[in-house]
């Protein structure tokens, strides 16, 4: 164990690594939302406009629709599962920043999950070395030159070569200090028979990164023969801390600066395919690794793809061999029809995959079939209709059946009667056939159950944003928050002047820390951290300028609405009082009063003169 990171290393950190860069990182796209904010799709709920705001002046970010929120460092955490001290020493690497550790410990990270990122660099260096230096390697480099693939186009992927042996890998990666748990926790080794061996021999290796760039993981294609090596023809990283299969995208740390500009992203099917397309001048073209396009992936392309209040943008996807018109049918009429009208097919008549078509054919070949895609509804149809011979009326009143109820499972109303002209095209039939057909098959969709909707967090707690009569406090914290340097007057606020128990619970905790910054990881309590950040973010509700006037002046209506309360109280008191029984109490009482009466006008002043 090494020691703790300086404290002043903390702060520099937190203050260096901005919040707006590193969300962007992570992949959600921001545009200017005014008032000094941004905005884009929130990582960490599924939405379609975006609530998830941050505020670059404070390095805060806080998310509408969820209520999540926080700083940087909280960000990290959330997006990554990282330790507090992980992150740090993430984004410490991310700004550039090399840390210090307290007690004389090692100047190189120790969490865990650092020791894995770093394992993983050193892997990757070492596959790399083999495939260029090893005579091993030479049936490698030649499949990869035979698929169109130079030294420098692997040396772009870092493409690599796991030699033959049994423990090359492992046997190196211990030599620079990595412990055996370290390396089968990382995926990179695994236990044999006689000890510790390599997981990924005689392969050729493609580095998986992650959003931001780093190693995480490995894709490796069998080169032996199927009697020598019994596994797969292409063997993945199996789950590890820093590797979900569901969330990573094969070459998206290249192609996510082009999807994001050209609102378009090519999804492949294997690693060579993303490399033909990028050196065939297609940057977007990303793979899923060894698993089907899921929603995991659509989540991180939506906030790619954000653009001002809606995703516009086209998510393509080629698929090769038989099988395409499957699963391209199951894209199309799965449960998530979310963007599917801007999802569109590119298939190869011949069935070549795109690194086979860039082979045979060029790269123009290849850019032509992006070019040529078509809507992933159309293709799925004629897919269908492929199966019959519309040249006979048996044949037609067959591919009708079948392709009605798929343009009855279009859950855009406004596309059916399209899809339904299009139809009775490509059959030769009378649109009002089709449309019957399309009608009864709707029947059958509407009979089907829907599955129940999860049950809504409880949020009872949270103080509604909309509540005028609690507007005023809500704006004075928020003041405080954004504006600390114009708050002058927030020590003459009574504590019941805040009456949602909220506000006044979340005043304590912003009193508590006195001329401290406040640190969001010293808020304990979830609610109260959920709070802070919604405040801190929220835009300031003014029509004027924000300016030290208008601070005065509602901190100023806040303290009248709560003497007015205290007023009312006093009058309804003084009405149950006998002015000649109670002589003393009912003086002392018409002093507090009279002296009320004139806070109140000093305040309402204050109130409307700084207006
Ligand atoms: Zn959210």
């Amino acid at each position: 164990m090494s020691g703790r990171i300086k404290a002043e290393d903390i702060v520099y950190v937190r203050e260096h690594a901005h919040i707006d860069d590193v969300v962007t990182a992570a992949g959600v796209a921001l545009k200017s939302a005014g008032g000094g904010q941004k905005k884009g799709l929130c990582p960490f709920h599924d939405e379609k406009s975006p609530s998830f705001h941050v505020t670059p002046a404070k390095n805060y970010y806080h998310c509408f629709g969820c209520g999540v929120g926080g700083d940087v460092i909280d960000f990290i955490m959330k997006t990554d599962h990282l330790s507090f001290t992980e992150t740090i020493e993430r984004l410490a690497s991310q700004i550039g920043y090399t840390l210090r550790y307290e007690e004389g410990g090692p100047t190189q990270p120790t969490s865990k999950r650092s020791r894995l990122y770093a394992a993983h660099v050193e892997a990757a260096k070492f596959y790399r070395d083999q495939l260029n230096t090893s005579v091993d390697a030479a049936h490698a480099r030649e499949l990869l030159t035979k698929r169109g693939f130079d030294k420098a186009a692997c040396d772009t992927f870092g493409v690599g070569y796991a030699p033959q042996g049994w423990d090359s890998l492992t046997k190196h990666l211990r030599a620079a200090g990595f412990t055996i748990e370290e390396l089968e926790e990382a995926g990179l080794s695994k236990m044999g028979e006689r000890g510790p061996i390599d997981k990924f021999r005689n392969r050729i290796m493609w580095p998986i990164k992650d959003i931001s760039g780093d190693v995480v993981g490995f894709g490796a294609r069998k080169l032996a023969s199927d009697e020598e090596d019994q596994g797969p023809k292409y063997l993945n990283t199996s789950e590890t801390p820093i590797y979900k299969k569901s969330q990573v995208l094969y070459g998206l740390d290249m192609a996510k600066k082009d999807i994001a500009k050209n609102r378009q992203v090519v999804v492949v099917e294997g690693y060579t395919d993303v490399m033909a397309c990028h050196l065939a001048g297609i940057t977007t073209a990303v793979a899923t690794c060894g698993t089907a396009f899921g929603d995991d992936h659509i989540r991180i392309i939506r906030r790619l793809l954000m653009d001002a209040d809606a995703f516009r943008g086209e998510v393509i996807f080629t698929f090769d061999g038989d099988a395409a018109g499957q699963k391209a049918a199951m894209r199309a009429f799965g449960d998530d029809q979310k963007f599917v009208t801007q999802t569109f097919v590119a298939v190869e008549p011949d069935g070549l995959d795109p690194c086979d078509l860039r082979q045979e054919k060029g790269d123009l070949a290849l850019r032509d079939l992006i070019a040529k895609r078509v809507p992933l509804f159309e293709f799925a149809i004629r897919t269908e209709l492929k199966k019959h011979n519309l040249d006979t009326p048996e044949g037609r009143v067959n591919a009708l059946a079948t392709t009605a109820p798929l343009v009855a499972a279009i859950r855009d109303k406004s596309l059916r009667p399209e899809y339904i002209k299009s139809l009775a095209g490509w059959l030769g039939s009378e649109i009002e056939v089709v449309t019957a057909s399309v009608n009864t098959a709707l029947k059958k969709v509407a009979q089907t159950p829907t599955a129940p909707q999860p049950a809504a967090a409880d949020d009872s707690w949270r103080p509604n944003p909309q509540e005028p009569t609690l507007m005023l406090e809500r704006e004075v914290i928020k003041a405080k928050l954004q504006m600390p340097g114009l708050m002058q007057d927030w020590k003459t606020i009574e504590e019941a002047a805040f009456t949602h128990p909220a506000y006044r619970e979340l005043r304590k905790i912003i009193d508590s820390f006195g001329n401290e910054i406040i640190e969001l990881e010293k808020i304990t309590d979830e609610r109260m951290r959920m709070l802070f950040t919604e405040l801190s973010v929220e835009p300031v509700r003014t029509d004027g300028a924000v300016s030290e006037r208008y601070v005065i002046s509602i901190v100023a209506r806040l303290r009248e609405v709560l003497v007015s309360r205290k007023i009312a109280e006093l009058k309804s008191k003084l009405q149950r009082l006998n002015p000649v029984e109670n002589q003393n109490l009912y003086n002392e009482a018409f002093a507090e009063l009279v002296a009320l009466e004139s806070e109140k006008r000093g305040l309402h002043e204050q109130a409307m003169g700084s207006l």
